[in-house]
């Protein structure tokens, strides 16, 4: 994605409430490798069940906020597939997050939905890895470039899930 300032990732999250609207950038913001990574993921220090997801949708800069839901055993150690990135990996590298829909009615406050998500918001790593490559395959790097595309596209259609009710609500196309 493209280099972003502070105040447009800031501006980015549809689902912010008007009791949390601090936005807490992490502190590496500085050293973001924007040309590698297909989303900016971080979680907030003072508040880690908090994380943000940043990316960018023509031109415009498009975020949400999530919560990671408590880890519960009914998992067991099974492996799960990321939402995002689409690799599998060991259960507690993959946790399912919530992000509230953000609603001007209090009958939905608890409108939210649900995405699996890596751990460690580092699907670019995934994404990055070097894939095991069959006779007929495309050469890697375009293996790699296809799944970015795929993971950039599922990021965005997440997101404008997630603001849906209120463009919805507002403005009709
Ligand atoms: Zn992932």
């Amino acid at each position: 994605m493209r280099p972003m300032t502070r105040e447009e990732v800031r501006g980015a999250i549809v689902n912010l409430e008007p009791s949390e609207n601090k936005v807490r950038l992490p502190v590496w913001f500085d050293d973001v490798r924007w040309d590698r990574v297909d989303y900016l993921g971080w979680r907030d220090l003072r508040s880690p069940q908090r994380a943000y997801l940043v990316t960018e949708a023509e031109g415009q800069a498009l975020g949400v906020l999530l919560r990671q839901a408590p880890n519960d055993a009914a998992h067991g150690s099974r492996a799960m597939m990321c939402d995002l990135c689409r690799f599998t990996r060991r259960f507690n590298e993959v946790s399912l997050f919530t992000a509230r829909r953000p609603s001007r009615d209090k009958r939905e406050r608890l409108n939210t939905i649900g995405l699996l998500l890596c751990t460690d918001l580092d699907c670019a790593v995934k994404l990055h890895s070097k894939p095991i490559r069959q006779p007929f395959d495309p050469p890697v790097d375009e293996m790699i470039e296809a799944r970015r595309v795929g993971m950039r596209s599922r990021t965005i259609t997440f997101i404008r899930s997630v603001s849906e009710p209120q463009r919805t609500g507002r403005r009709r196309r």
